[in-house]
């Protein structure tokens, strides 16, 4: 149950938020949660996670370790600041920073490497679903994104489906729809990587997830968990889907 929370909250908004949210999930069981704050809210994040199971994460990171990239965050440095985890590939990045498939794989093997567990992230836009498109889409991105991974490091990567037309807009996929998508990637799963990856790959769905909608797309056999967007940045609201 991951909180993407794109460009929100100063560190001094991630105290505040926390000193609320740990108390309401603190006797959850059975599942992992994980908040991915801006760069300059990771280190009030891991100091007040600390003494609970939440994890932290970071939005994106470079797979450069170090090196003349202004501007850029490694996999190592999100480590050493006490991340457990990073978003790649998100949609945003896509849309507005480039993202190209090619740098997905790259930052996801850096983040394994750097013992990190990153949460990649595929998804069609409306105009591909419109057309038809949505299974040669989410096939391009596993291709591009993670077939070259060995299977080792196959193993610590967790997928986020994320409709790029479900994105912050209120428009959710049906679980239905969202269960179709995670199929279609757990089977690629298990052509490249067999039945036993696939079985374990963690799918989280993403796109205007809230407190309402969250229990029927995890009732979904393939839907393991959510990456949630606007509605994680209430700690009540994120509170409530966690134990959807
Ligand atoms: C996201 O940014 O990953 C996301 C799913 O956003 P929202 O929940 O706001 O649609």
């Amino acid at each position: 149950m991951a909180g993407n929370w794109k460009m929100f909250k100063t560190a001094q908004q991630t105290r505040e938020y926390l000193r609320e949210f740990l108390p309401l999930v603190e006797t959850v069981e059975g599942r992992e949660i994980v908040i991915c704050p801006p760069y300059p809210s990771l280190p009030a994040a891991v100091e007040m996670t600390a003494p609970s199971k939440v994890g932290v994460g970071g939005q994106n990171l470079h797979w450069v370790a170090e090196g003349a990239y202004t501007g850029e965050v490694s996999a190592q440095m999100l480590a050493a600041a006490g991340c457990r985890w990073v978003i790649i590939g998100h949609s945003e990045r896509r849309q507005y920073f480039g993202e190209t498939d090619e740098n997905v794989r790259k930052k996801t093997e850096a983040a394994i490497e750097a013992g990190l567990t990153p949460i990649v992230c595929v998804g069609e836009t409306l105009d591909q679903r419109e057309a038809g498109l949505t299974e040669e889409v989410l096939l391009t991105q596993f291709a591009g994104g993670m077939k070259g991974l060995n299977p080792d490091h196959f193993a610590r990567v967790t997928v986020a489906y994320e409709p790029v037309w479900a994105i912050g807009t209120g428009k959710t996929a049906t679980p239905e729809m969202a269960e179709e998508a995670h199929r279609i990637i757990r089977r690629q799963a298990e052509l490249h990587y067999g039945g036993a990856a696939a079985a374990g790959l963690r799918i989280l769905y993403g796109g205007s997830v809230k407190p309402g909608n969250a229990p029927a797309l995890m009732a979904k056999a393939d839907i393991d968990g959510v990456l949630v967007g606007g509605a994680s940045l209430d700690a009540k609201d994120f509170a409530q889907i966690v134990k959807a």
